[in-house]
């Protein structure tokens, strides 16, 4: 038995001819934040997808909890303990905030609650009867996650969270992060703003091209030659 929450081995994802994935393998422990860096265009999203089931992987496999879950749609991969947030969230805008969480919840009927108020918990509490299409940016971000923390997930993908927040805000979203990943959750994080990774994150992977050009804390990538030419640098 593997002790990893998740295993990506040499995943291959192809768009056409193009190799958005070339290759890239990662593990994560339960409890463990990770956060997935890079340029634009470097795969960091396509990983997510593919692990989330939006995406089917060409070559390579992907290990849930000792499970091959390779081509198992979102929905099967969510009543497993996988959720995720989007970098466009897409809420249902004739709903409330609260009906918002709640078709989220009753997805997963089986699940022990993660969190008791999943709104409350990411801070909308005061606009959970408003209608979702009333949200700013940075509300509509914090919705999607309630909605993926009302899954229970045993494994949270977060696509680039923290874009539009200001630098309190930031911060509480980090601890809350943390918060929840004290409950043994493992966190896959795709984020640009490295002031946020470094609140965040243990252990970073530095992707380029569709492949992993790093692993190691961020203070170590901040020192590496080639992510400082590739990324950090520029
Ligand atoms: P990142 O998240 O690191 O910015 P992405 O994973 O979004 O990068 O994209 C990696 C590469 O794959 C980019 O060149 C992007 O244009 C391409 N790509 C991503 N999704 C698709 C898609 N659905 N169809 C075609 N190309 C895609």
């Amino acid at each position: 038995m593997s002790e990893n929450v998740l295993e990506v081995r040499q995943v291959v994802k192809k768009f056409g001819g193009f190799r958005a994935l070339d290759g890239v393998s990662l593990s994560i422990r339960p409890g463990e934040i990770l956060a997935l860096v890079g340029p634009n265009g470097s795969g960091k999203t396509t990983c997510i997808n593919v692990i989330s089931g939006l995406y089917r992987a060409d070559e390579g496999e992907v290990v849930f909890q000792g499970q091959r879950i390779n081509g198992l749609p979102m929905s099967a991969l969510a009543r497993l303990g996988i959720n995720r947030t989007f970098q466009i969230p897409k809420p249902f805008k004739a709903l409330t905030v609260e009906e918002n969480v709640d078709v989220a919840h009753r997805n997963i009927r089986a699940a022990t609650p993660l969190v008791d108020d999943p709104l409350a918990f990411v801070g909308l509490d005061d606009v959970r009867d408003r209608m979702a299409s009333t949200l700013n940016s940075g509300q509509q971000k914090l919705l999607d996650l309630a909605r993926a923390l009302a899954g229970a997930p045993k494994l949270l993908l977060v696509d680039e969270l923290a874009a539009g927040m200001n630098p309190a805000e930031l911060t509480e979203l980090a601890a809350k992060l943390r918060e929840v990943a004290s409950k043994g959750v493992a966190l896959l994080v795709v984020e640009h703003l490295m002031g946020f990774v470094n609140q965040l994150a243990e252990r970073v992977i530095v992707m380029n091209a569709g492949k992993e050009i790093f692993e190691g804390s961020l203070a170590a990538a901040a020192q590496d030659a080639t992510v400082v030419e590739v990324y950090l640098g520029g």
